[in-house]
């Protein structure tokens, strides 16, 4: 195949929790109903609410949702350690906990946009937070300081893949950005497991582990009321950043991503899907499809372009748009490299030392 220049090649943008990547028009049912403004909440299905927490990001939202249950609510993550997510949900407490109290907080993973106002919602409300037991590893971990551990691992990691500007390495990783982020680590009794049945008012929710974005991130289907809340696992418009890091992480995180998409791609058809960002939709086999099209469209452009040896750093401009420094530099320097250490372990493209430096070459 031809490989084309960077610059001419529509490759999306990134973003932090993603690349901009839109379903074209039709292939997706959007709910033809307003989204919920900052700290509001609309009823999207019998017993569920979508509510949206802003985000100081340019991401600016992230959406939450409130269970009815027998005594109260749940509600389903939570928005970042900041002034603007927690004025929205004192706007909830008013308008929704005032009649239906909170009874837990579920969180489907471990980015901040999702975790972050957990241990500030228990410490408000009393009430028990719940997550996967991977989720609650990796912050305990973020938390107690084994981020600053990793410096010196990371710095390597990014030299060896051919970040060579060392103000730029220290840019992209700091583990104290987490901290600032959350409002804490909330205190957790229990772990949700991969199959698990909740019994939450309305129907049952079964929690499905989908890794690939996030280790342990759970989404929740309700078969009865054919709902899935997605996480970040299958967003509208984003495709969601998968990264290979450095430290004991997944070896193959877009393999994980694209087994975990063909698991919910069996739910029913017309599923309704709840995804964190962007409007709730119907044609989540489309959406699944585009995204695993998408993934498998790179993977052939990276394979050709490693026919020549190629450090990941050499790859970024076929991949992405935008100029990348920082956070964004890390999040594409790490998708560039799921989809690298992809092919490694599909026997497409293998890797070797070359003075100092992981080069990628195709088989
Ligand atoms: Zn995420």
């Amino acid at each position: 195949m031809s490989v084309s220049e960077p610059g001419n090649t529509p490759a999306p943008a990134v973003t932090a929790e993603g690349e901009a990547f839109p379903s074209a028009p039709r292939r997706l049912q959007y709910v033809d109903m307003d989204a919920p403004g900052p700290g509001q909440s609309v009823a999207i299905a019998p017993g569920v609410r979508w509510a949206r927490i802003p985000l100081p990001l340019d991401l600016n939202h992230i959406n939450v949702w409130l269970m009815e249950t027998d005594d109260g609510c749940i509600v389903v993550d939570t928005g970042m350690a900041a002034s603007i997510g927690k004025d929205a949900w004192e706007n909830i407490e008013r308008d929704y906990f005032s009649q239906r109290p909170l009874r837990a907080v579920f969180t489907t993973h471990i980015h901040p946009d999702h975790i972050g106002l957990a241990a500030w919602l228990q410490e408000r409300f009393s009430v028990p937070v719940l997550m996967s037991r991977r989720t609650h590893e990796l912050s305990r971990a973020m938390w107690g300081g084994e981020g600053r551990s990793l410096l010196s691992e990371a710095e390597q990691f990014f030299q060896s893949h051919g970040v060579t500007d060392e103000t730029q390495i220290r840019a992209m990783f700091r583990p104290e950005r987490f901290a600032r982020m959350t409002s804490g680590m909330p205190t957790v009794e229990r772990f949700v497991a991969d199959e698990e049945v909740l019994r939450w008012g309305v129907g049952e929710w079964t929690a499905l582990e989908t890794d690939g974005h996030a280790e342990g991130h759970l989404c929740l289907s309700n078969p009865t009321l054919r709902l899935l809340i997605s996480g970040d696992q299958v967003l509208p418009t984003i495709s969601s950043n998968i990264s290979f890091m450095f430290g004991h992480g997944d070896p193959n995180p877009l393999g994980s991503f694209l087994s975990s998409l063909q698991r919910l791609r069996a739910l029913s058809e017309d599923t309704l899907v709840l995804p964190a960002h962007g409007v709730p939709f119907r044609g989540l086999r489309q959406r699944v499809d585009d995204l695993t099209g998408h993934h498998l469209e790179q993977l052939d452009k990276l394979a050709a372009l490693c026919t020549e040896p190629k450090v990941a750093m050499d790859v970024l401009p076929f991949m992405f748009r935008r100029e990348l420094k920082d956070m964004h530099l890390f999040l594409a320097l790490g998708e560039a490299l799921a989809h690298l250490e992809y092919l490694v372990h599909a026997g497409r493209v293998r890797r070797e030392w070359r003075a100092g430096l992981i080069n990628y070459i195709t088989l």
